[in-house]
C-alpha cells in the first residue's frame, strides 16, 4: 500500500504533481480555491473543503502561487494539519519559507520547504529537478513517496529557506538569460536579421554557459580574478557598442546599460585589468 497524498493547488504545476502521484499508485486527494479543476486527472478525489483535503492524507503537498497564498488557504484547516506533514512546493523567498516553517511549528505541523526547478512536462520523468530543505528526518521519511514526482530530489539542509535561496539564485540566472535573449533578438531585428538567422549563432553563445558558470563559481569562491584571457576594460567597450547600437536603432537599452554601468564601476575602482567575474564585488549596495 502506498501512502495517501493530498495536493493543494491545481494550477499547471499542481495538476502535474497530482498526476504523478496518481500514476505511481498513490490515492490522491486534491483541493483548489476554484473548484472543478480536477478534470483530466481520472481517479483523484476532489475534496469539498480544505479541511477534508488535509484530513485525507498524512502527507500534504502544496503548490500554489506563493507562500502567503498557502498560509491563507490552509488557515481554516490549521487544526486538521496538526501532526501531519506539509511539503510546500510553491515558489517564494527564503524568508517567506522560514516564516512559514515557524508558523507551521507553532501549530504542530511538520514542515518541509521545496522548490521545483523544471517545467510541468518534466514532472514524473527523469528530467524533473526538486530541491528540499527543513528537518532532514522528515525529508528522509517522505523521500520514497516524493520519488513519485520523478527526477532528482536533493536535500540541502535544515534551514527551511535554503531550497528557496537556491531557487532564487537560479531564477536570477534564468530571467537574466531570458531578458538577454529577447533583447538580442530584438537588436538583431533592428539590423534586419531574423530570429531564424541568429538562432544558430545564439546556440554557440549558450554552449559557452557551462564553462562560464564553472569559471564564475571558481573565481567567486577563491576571490582570484585572473584577467589574462579577458578583462573588464575590454568588456566595457563591447557592452558600449551594444548600448549605442540599441539606442541608435530605437530600442530601449536599460538592460545592457545596467551591465555597462556595473562594468564601468569596476574600471573606476581600478579593476579594469581583472577578469569579468570581479564585477560581482561591485554589485553590493
Ligand atoms: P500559478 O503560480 O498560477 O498557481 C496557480 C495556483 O495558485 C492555483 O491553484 C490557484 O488557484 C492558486 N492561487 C493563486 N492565487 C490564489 C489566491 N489568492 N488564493 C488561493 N489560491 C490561489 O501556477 P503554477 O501551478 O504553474 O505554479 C504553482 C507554483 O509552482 C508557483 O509557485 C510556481 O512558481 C511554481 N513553479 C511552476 C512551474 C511551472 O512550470 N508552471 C515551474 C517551477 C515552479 P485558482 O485555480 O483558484 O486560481
Amino acid at each position: 500500500m502506498r501512502p495517501n497524498v493530498t495536493v493543494l493547488g491545481l494550477g499547471p504545476m499542481g495538476r502535474a504533481l497530482a498526476g504523478a502521484f496518481l500514476a505511481n499508485g498513490h490515492e490522491t486527494t486534491v483541493w483548489n480555491r476554484t473548484p472543478g479543476k480536477a478534470g483530466g486527472l481520472p481517479g483523484v478525489v476532489e475534496a469539498a473543503t480544505i479541511t477534508d483535503a488535509v484530513t485525507a492524507s498524512d502527507l500534504v503537498v502544496a503548490c500554489v502561487r506563493d507562500t502567503a497564498t498557502l498560509r491563507e488557504i490552509v488557515d481554516p484547516a490549521t487544526e486538521a494539519l496538526r501532526g501531519r506533514t506539509l511539503v510546500n512546493l510553491s515558489s517564494d523567498t527564503p524568508d517567506a519559507a522560514r516564516l512559514t516553517a515557524t508558523c507551521a511549528a507553532e501549530h504542530g505541523v511538520e514542515y518541509l520547504d521545496g522548490a521545483i526547478m523544471t517545467p510541468t512536462a518534466t514532472i514524473g520523468t527523469p528530467a524533473a529537478v526538486f530541491l528540499y530543505s527543513g528537518p532532514e528526518q522528515l525529508f528522509r521519511t517522505h523521500e520514497p513517496t516524493l520519488a513519485a514526482l520523478g527526477g532528482t530530489a536533493t536535500y540541502l539542509g535544515a534551514d527551511p529557506g535554503r531550497a528557496a535561496a537556491h531557487d532564487l539564485a537560479l531564477l536570477d540566472l534564468f530571467w537574466s538569460t531570458v531578458v538577454g535573449t529577447v533583447h538580442a533578438f530584438r537588436l538583431a531585428r533592428t539590423e534586419k536579421i531574423t530570429g531564424a538567422e541568429l538562432a544558430p549563432f545564439a546556440h554557440g553563445i549558450s554552449a559557452l554557459l557551462p564553462m562560464l558558470i564553472d569559471e564564475a563559481a571558481r573565481q567567486l569562491d577563491t576571490g582570484e580574478y585572473d584577467g589574462s584571457e579577458a578583462n573588464i576594460a575590454s568588456a566595457v567597450s563591447t557592452l558600449d557598442h551594444v548600448v549605442t547600437t540599441s539606442e541608435a536603432n530605437g530600442l530601449r537599452a536599460d538592460v545592457p546599460r545596467a551591465a555597462l554601468d556595473l562594468f564601468r564601476r569596476a574600471v573606476d575602482a581600478g579593476h579594469g585589468a581583472d577578469s569579468i567575474y570581479r564585477v560581482a564585488e561591485h554589485l553590493h549596495r
